[in-house]
């Protein structure tokens, strides 16, 4: 008898590519350090591949999934659980996201899912800069997605929007690749699992995080153009080098060649120099 995971049709426009494999959600809570205990925060656990694994471990999770349909199969399958209220699961759209809703705390909890990949950037900049952080972030995005976010001057490669954005908050690694086999229907890709841990506000103690996204962007503006010509649209260029010089960022630098401490005096100095 064909029960109702076998006909679930999937969606394309819901980022719908299930686990079909049991080490995947192993190595997605390997990654994540998931143990008894740990509150999880899983967004879109569709069938609940990983929801399974997570529960396995002990950990509580609070899952958000947007398809009623998904809802349904959960309900069935974790009964249990749900009762006991080792899961509680919200039918809602992650966009509408509101962490104070669900009680979360700050720090008090781990985000751990494979996510629908639209949504992908909206996720990382969210979670990461919400007033209620996770302590830990485990995702995972395509495989090409994973390279940038991890992608570390420190390791001899270039800096990304991406990664910068990332190491803004914590620290990041890739973990591994996961091939595109491991899911039902196969995406044209291969993916990887992220880590962002030790997820703080540190950097912005003394300085606003929307002026550094701001400057940010502005510095990775056109691909073209050199970190100072593009600065240069907003600001005088003689005070951008003078500033340069205390940030030690060479003027003719790209903005992929400036790691994650240049460009936090560079943003610090411009914004101190602006309310001056
Ligand atoms: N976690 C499951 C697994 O690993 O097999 C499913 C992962 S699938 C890549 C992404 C999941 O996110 C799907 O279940 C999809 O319905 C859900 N989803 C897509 N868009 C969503 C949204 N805006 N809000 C909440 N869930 C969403």
């Amino acid at each position: 008898m064909l029960t109702r995971m076998d006909r679930f049709e999937t969606k394309k426009s819901l980022g719908q590519n299930f686990l079909n494999s049991k080490v995947v959600p192993e190595w997605l809570c390997d990654a994540g350090e998931v143990v008894a205990g740990d509150l999880i925060l899983e967004i879109g656990p569709g069938t609940g591949a990983l929801t399974e694994a997570l529960l396995s471990r002990g950990a509580r999770v609070l899952a958000l999934e947007a398809d009623l349909r998904a809802i349904e199969i959960l309900k069935d399958k974790f009964k249990d659980e749900l009762k006991s209220g080792q899961l509680s699961l919200e039918h809602t759209d992650v966009r509408e996201l509101d962490l104070a809703k669900f009680g979360l705390q700050d720090h008090s909890f781990k985000v751990v899912a494979n996510i629908p990949y639209y949504l992908t950037g909206f996720l990382f900049r969210v979670l990461l800069s919400h007033d209620i952080q996770p302590s830990t972030l485990v995702f995972l995005v395509q495989k090409e997605v994973g390279k940038r976010a991890s992608s570390n001057i420190q390791k001899g490669e270039k800096e990304s929007l991406l990664s910068l954005s990332l190491q803004a908050f914590g620290d990041v690694k890739y973990v591994k690749t996961v091939g595109r086999g491991h899911f039902s229907p196969s995406p044209k890709v291969d993916s990887a699992i992220v880590l962002v841990h030790n997820i703080n506000r540190d950097k912005f103690k003394e300085h606003s995080a929307d002026f550094f996204f701001e400057i940010l962007h502005l510095g990775f503006g056109s691909k073209r153009k050199q970190l100072l010509g593009n600065l240069a649209k907003k600001y005088p260029r003689p005070r951008l080098l003078e500033i340069f010089n205390v940030a030690d960022i060479e003027p003719n630098a790209r903005a992929e060649d400036v790691p994650i401490w240049k460009w936090l005096t560079l943003t610090r100095t411009l914004e101190n120099e602006l309310e001056a």
